[in-house]
């Protein structure tokens, strides 16, 4: 098994990487994958009549064909122009417009935003809020800030289909929202479910650990068959979430029970004045003692597991310390 790298910080090897003497992982079993890439390097396929995916491996984006014009769900940059090639290929098979007029953001991210302006000013740009707040403070010029913004629930219909738009409260981003298509089957939530892979560090780089712990949960609650989570190649089920979900309260059941079983004292008895020193001895070894069963269970069950297990079981470890107080002792 390859270190734990529970902190991510310093430490780090600098020396210029030697593809020989880096770390192995386990193998990703095939079924993580999705369907093979074209050429250009994407995949495009149809979820369910006028929707369709689009993914590069790694990232997705999501579009409806209409009469009135395409509606954009997402531009990350890393599929970038192969978003309008996706586009372009699926219009013409069906007759349709190949026309952006519309882009909803699931959230402000770059990675998930940043092709935005590809798509020009006369688009409509759709999204949270908060979005629009975000966008506006950072001033990327490749996200242009939502115009049309809503705080909790929008219903968008645009060339006789059906989107509703919701926000419940901060998780992944502060910002992060419910995209839903009712007529299509399909729930659109970005950077809480990577189906079939563990959450890439520190539980998807999340802002509000609880809030994305809770948020599979607000997604069981609508109806819908497909799930496009946003990340890696291929759509999600609803089995996916649930394992994902099971796998989160496996981390935060784990690091309980590490923080009530690793003793800090040693740690503070060899580092002394130098506390920092024992904090960081303390809670990597809590985040090691967590961590463990967690990777020896999900291995092969969970792509890259004993990739990010550590980072995210670190993250959750420290939100049950400070947002739930568990294990958070008055001096006597
Ligand atoms: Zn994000």
């Amino acid at each position: 098994m390859a270190a734990l790298d529970t902190t991510t910080e310093a430490h780090a090897d600098t020396r210029p990487a030697n593809a020989k003497n880096l770390p192995d992982y386990a193998p990703i079993p095939r079924a993580k994958l999705g369907p093979t890439l074209n050429e250009q390097g994407y995949y495009v396929g149809r979820v369910e009549r006028n929707l369709y995916w689009v993914t590069d491996g790694t990232y997705q984006a999501a579009f409806l064909t209409t009469p009135d014009g395409v509606v954009l769900l997402d531009a990350p940059p890393t599929i970038g122009h192969n978003i309008q090639r996706a586009i372009d290929e699926m219009a013409a098979a069906n007759g349709v417009t190949n026309k952006v007029t519309h882009l909803i953001y699931s959230h402000h991210h770059a990675d998930h935003a940043g092709a935005s302006s590809l798509f020009g000013n006369d688009i409509v740009r759709i999204g949270h809020e908060e979005t629009r707040r975000l966008l506006l403070r950072e001033k990327d010029p490749a996200r242009p800030a939502p115009a049309e913004t809503f705080d909790d629930r929008r219903t968008v219909e645009i060339g006789g289909e059906r989107i509703e738009l919701a926000w419940y409260d901060t998780n992944h981003s502060p910002d992060n929202i419910f995209i839903h298509l009712p007529d299509h089957d399909t729930l659109m939530l970005v950077d809480i479910v990577n189906p079939g892979w563990a959450p890439v560090y520190r539980s998807n780089l999340t802002e509000d650990v609880q809030g994305y712990i809770a948020a599979p949960d607000t997604a069981l609650g609508y109806s819908w068959k497909h799930f496009i989570g946003g990340h890696m190649g291929r759509l999600g089920t609803r089995a996916d979430v649930t394992l994902h979900q099971q796998y989160m309260a496996d981390i935060a059941a784990s690091s309980r029970m590490a923080l009530d079983t690793v003793d800090p004292t040693p740690y503070f008895m060899r580092y002394g004045e130098n506390s920092w020193a024992a904090v960081r001895g303390y809670l990597d070894a809590v985040t090691a003692a967590a961590a463990t069963p967690v990777i020896e269970k999900y291995t092969g069950v969970l792509a890259a597991a004993d990739v990010f297990t550590a980072s995210t079981t670190f993250h959750v470890m420290q939100s049950i310390r400070l947002d739930l107080g568990y294990a958070s002792q008055v001096h006597l």
